[in-house]
C-alpha cells in the first residue's frame, strides 16, 4: 500500500487548497493519506472528502512544533486525532498566536539589513493560511530576487545565525503529547534528522518523546537518502517505536518529494498505520 502521512497544504506553508494535495496524492497512487498542517486543523474536512472521493483512507492529522531546552525545537506530527478536540484545537490556537509575534519581529530584523515590507510581503503568500511561517517569507525574498530559491533563502536570511532569524518558544513537549493523546491520536516524530541537534541530544529528546507517551518516527522521508533511511530505523528499533512515512510536500518545485514520493521502509519495522486504520 502507497501511504503518505506527511505533507502540506496552503492552510500553513503549502501552495496547494487541501482538496488539490488529496487529488493530487490520489493521482500519484497514494492509498493512505494524511495531511498535517503546522499548528492546525483547519484543511482536514475538505481534504478528507476530496480524498474519500476517489474511495481511499484518510487520517486526520496535524504538525506541531515544540521547544526544547535552551533553543531547540522539534516537530512532532499527530495522526489519527480528532479535529474537533477542545483542548487540542486551544493548543494549537495558542501556537498560531505566537507564530503571529514571530512573524512581526522576523520582519523587524528585515528591516534592519534594508529589506523592507517584508511582514505584509509574506502575508500575501500566506493569503488563504492561518499562520505566517518562514516559509512565506522565503517565497517573499525569492520575489525580491534576494535569492534564487526558497531552500537557499533559508539558509541566507531565515537560518539561525543568520539576519532574519529569531528564537521562539513554541509549545512544551508534555503539552503536544496530551494534546495529541487526549485528542485520540499517535505521536510522531517528524524528519528525525533534520533539526539543529548533535546525534546524542537527538536520543536524549528520543528517549524523552518514548518516555511520555509518543509512539513513532518518520523513517521513510522524502528528504532522505537511503543511509539515512536506515539510521532511523536503527533509532525505530532502539527506542522500540513504530515507523512512518513522510513525503513532506509543500508544493510543486518546492519539496524535497512530491506526494507519495518516498523511499521504502524496512521490512522489520512496525507501520504507525497499522492500528490508526
Ligand atoms: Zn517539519
Ligand atoms: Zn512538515
Amino acid at each position: 500500500m502507497k501511504v503518505d502521512l506527511h505533507c502540506h497544504s496552503n492552510v500553513s506553508d503549502g501552495l496547494l487548497s487541501p482538496a488539490e494535495v488529496a487529488r493530487r496524492a490520489a493521482d500519484r497512487g497514494v492509498e493512505l493519506l494524511a495531511l498535517t498542517d503546522h499548528d492546525d486543523v483547519a484543511g482536514l474536512a475538505e481534504a478528507r472528502a476530496a480524498f474519500e472521493a476517489r474511495g481511499l483512507r484518510f487520517l486526520d492529522g496535524s504538525e506541531i512544533s515544540v521547544s526544547w531546552r535552551d533553543d531547540a525545537s522539534f516537530h512532532v506530527v499527530g495522526l489519527g486525532i480528532d479535529p474537533a478536540n477542545r483542548e487540542l484545537c486551544e493548543g494549537l490556537k495558542s501556537i498560531r498566536d505566537g507564530r503571529d509575534g514571530r512573524a512581526h519581529r522576523i520582519a523587524d530584523e528585515l528591516e534592519k539589513i534594508g529589506i523592507h515590507g517584508a511582514y505584509e510581503g509574506a502575508a500575501r503568500y500566506a493569503e488563504k493560511a492561518s499562520i505566517i511561517s518562514r516559509a512565506h517569507f522565503a517565497r517573499f525574498l525569492v520575489e525580491r530576487k534576494l535569492s534564487p530559491d526558497v531552500k537557499r533563502v533559508f539558509d541566507h536570511y531565515l537560518a539561525k545565525g543568520k539576519p532574519g532569524y529569531v528564537p521562539h518558544e513554541w509549545a512544551s513537549v508534555e503539552d503536544a503529547l496530551r494534546w495529541i493523546g487526549g485528542a485520540g491520536g499517535v505521536a510522531v516524530l517528524a524528519h528525525p534528522l533534520r533539526y539543529r541537534v548533535d546525534r546524542d541530544e537527538l536520543r536524549v529528546f528520543l528517549g524523552v518523546f518514548r518516555d511520555l507517551g509518543g509512539q513513532g518516527i518518520e523513517v521513510a522521508c522524502g528528504a532522505h537518502t537511503p543511509e539515512e533511511v536506515q539510521e532511523c530505523a536503527r533509532l525505530a528499533r532502539h527506542f522500540g517505536l513504530k515507523a512512518s512515512v513522510a513525503s513532506d510536500f509543500h508544493g510543486p518545485g518546492e519539496s524535497y518529494a512530491d506526494l507519495g514520493m518516498t523511499p521504502p521502509l524496512p521490512d522489520d519495522l512496525v507501520p504507525i498505520w497499522r492500528d490508526l486504520i
